[in-house]
């Protein structure tokens, strides 16, 4: 389970491009008629352990990866970022108590939640008091290092330039989120920092876990503002 709890293809509607990257190290050994990941382009240097044939069964047979927009199969391989990404939205709903943007982030550690935070920016005037960049700061000390290799970030909105950023400092080995941010997210929307093959570290985005969950609590948010 914790060896494959990173590895889940879920195959977000808004993502069929990120959606190949998440196969990536997935159990494709297992699948019929592709062995290995021989010609996959989605991102690879991700996992150390591509192209393993050791790498054991995976969670079952698993989609062709000519289905990759197929949607998921109920209870299947998504469902552990599905958790994670319902942890992420409970932290998002505390920033609302203190009149900050609600997004959340837990990082992710061999299937273990290591770090959950909300966005803090107004509850403490710093500007780099996003989810991410606190969550990724947590877990680096629950580590016991900076480098996070073997974590999954996962957000319910999508990163944005600098929390993208130091999903790559930190070596993260995968990103999920859910609501895309047409204004600011790096993770595909405006840039793709996960994807830069100029950039030191490259990692696969899993767009669109639980996004409409994300998207009304920020709209929520915002009408409430609004209105109040
Ligand atoms: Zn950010």
């Amino acid at each position: 389970m914790a060896e494959h709890a990173d590895v889940p293809p879920e195959t977000g509607p808004g993502a069929p491009r990120q959606a190949t990257a998440a196969h990536a190290g997935a159990p494709l050994e297992t699948g019929p008629g592709t062995p290995g990941s021989a010609g996959w382009t989605g991102g690879p240097q991700a996992r150390s352990d591509t192209g393993a044939p050791g790498g054991g069964p995976g969670p079952d047979g698993e989609m062709p990866r000519g289905a990759v927009s197929a949607p998921p199969t109920a209870g299947g391989v998504g469902a552990a970022d599905v958790r994670a990404m319902q942890a992420a939205l409970d932290e998002a709903r505390r920033a609302v108590g203190h009149g900050d943007v609600p997004v959340g982030a837990v990082v992710v550690v061999d299937g273990q939640v290591v770090a959950a935070r909300h966005n803090e920016r107004e509850a403490t005037g710093d500007p780099t008091a996003h989810a991410e960049l606190l969550a990724l700061r947590d877990a680096a000390a629950v580590v016991g290092s900076w480098r996070l290799t073997g974590a999954t970030l996962v957000a319910t909105l999508e990163p944005c330039p600098m929390c993208a950023g130091a999903a790559v400092a930190a070596r993260v080995s995968r990103v999920v989120f859910g609501a895309a941010d047409p204004k600011a997210g790096a993770c595909g929307s405006l840039y793709n920092l996960c994807a830069d093959p100029r950039l030191n570290h490259e990692m696969p985005v899993e767009a669109g876990v639980l996004a409409e969950e994300a998207t009304e609590l920020l709209v929520g948010f915002f009408a409430d503002r609004r209105s109040g």
